[in-house]
């Protein structure tokens, strides 16, 4: 006999914003990443692509998320919510190991 009709399995896919293989049914992005994560123009590069919910991409996100830890302004740090204070230093440390001690934005008022 003919194929019955398919199943409809979910399909795992790579989420556009946090990375994560999550089953999505032809969505670039996982359900959780679907309500904060949006098409728009990112305030700091000025790209049209996926922004958060301050309107900044995944690339200038996560490089504001490394100057607020070499300022170690963790309140702002969402990795370093569960961190006691020792990993958060270790932490800095391997950000600055790995990019460097100077920030790497921003905020350019200029423009
Ligand atoms: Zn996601
Ligand atoms: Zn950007």
């Amino acid at each position: 006999m003919g194929q019955e009709a398919e199943i409809q399995e979910p399909f795992y896919r790579k989420c556009l914003w946090c990375g994560d293989l999550k089953p999505m049914n032809g969505t670039v992005l996982c359900s959780d990443c679907e309500e904060k994560i949006f098409y728009g123009k990112c305030l700091s590069c000025d790209d049209w692509g996926l922004v958060n919910h301050s309107a900044l991409c995944s690339d200038c996100e996560g490089k504001i998320q490394r100057n607020f830890i070499r300022q170690r302004h963790w309140n702002y740090v969402e990795a370093a919510f569960v961190l006691p204070p020792a990993k958060r230093e270790e932490l800095r440390q391997q950000v600055i190991k790995k990019y460097g001690e100077k920030l790497e934005i921003f905020k350019d008022s200029s423009r």
